[in-house]
């Protein structure tokens, strides 16, 4: 059917859904907590290595709450446990396992707040500008942002840095070369009805059309195995609460969306 249109094949046509070698030279991931990329990108990051993961939640309250926060507890720790040292060596070892560096920032996790202290976008954005930027990316990841308020955070505050650093082809980009910008879908949360829907909606409504990538991966299962295996405390509570196993046994593919404005004549979509 699509060769018998009469219209004239748009040029760009052939190259939707297609990414160039030149866009994942240096890849960044943004990760809201310490295992978030692997879960999301493990397949991506295998195929690429030299990834760098930008991780915003890795920072150690100031003090840990006695009793213990309940995630925590889920995933094995004790009271007097440097709980975000082990984290942080889990998430350590597991992007070692995918060739993968971590930057981690000291951003802390809404648990361990009053809900009036939670960490804003506007609270990360300068900070993921001046990291991002200095990794010269050519292209960076972010999640979705589902329902998890660090998640959402993160990816707001993403936007956000999107919205300073540009593609590169607009004329008040900041970074100098080009970004290609790509959404991961976040591991157990995207699997709550209608949310990622709902996100993908909402970026559509700005302009932002998020379509699904023919993104280079390499398929190598154990490999991905052994890097998620690398976060034992985590798991133990992924487990409990979504089931983690399962969806990594089924598996539940990894997929990654361009974010871009629309061909040009099909902006009154977005209304
Ligand atoms: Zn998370």
């Amino acid at each position: 059917m699509l060769g018998a249109m009469s219209e004239p094949t748009p040029p760009d046509m052939r190259d939707w859904g297609l990414v160039t070698r030149a866009e994942l030279e240096r890849i960044v991931i943004v990760s809201p907590h310490l295992d978030d990329a692997v879960l999301g990108c493990a397949h991506l990051m295998s195929a690429h290595p030299g990834v760098t993961v930008v991780t915003v939640f890795a920072g150690r309250p100031e003090q840990y709450p006695s009793p213990m926060e309940r995630w925590d507890t889920l995933c094995g720790f004790v009271e007097g446990d440097e709980v975000h040292e082990a984290r942080r060596a889990e998430d350590a070892a597991a992007l070692a396992v995918l060739d993968a560096h971590p930057v981690w920032l000291d951003f802390v996790e809404h648990s361990y707040l009053l809900r009036s202290d939670w960490v804003r976008p506007e609270d990360v954005v300068d900070t993921l500008v001046t990291t991002i930027g200095d990794l010269h990316p050519t292209a960076v990841f972010v999640p979705f942002g589902l329902a998890n308020p660090d998640h959402d955070c993160t990816h707001d505050a993403a936007m956000l840095a999107r919205d300073r650093l540009g593609d590169g082809n607009t004329p008040d980009s900041i970074a100098p070369d080009p970004i290609a910008w790509f959404c991961y879908e976040d591991m157990g949360y995207k699997h709550i009805p209608g949310l990622l829907a709902w996100r993908i909606a909402r970026l559509f409504r700005r302009g932002l059309w998020p379509t699904p990538a023919a993104m280079p991966v390499d398929l190598d299962r154990a490999r991905r195995q052994a890097a998620v295996d690398c976060y034992p405390s985590q798991l133990l509570a992924l487990e409990a609460e979504w089931r983690v196993s399962d969806k990594l046994a089924a598996p539940a593919p990894e997929q990654h969306w361009r974010l871009a404005p629309p061909p040009v004549g099909w902006e009154g979509l977005s209304e």
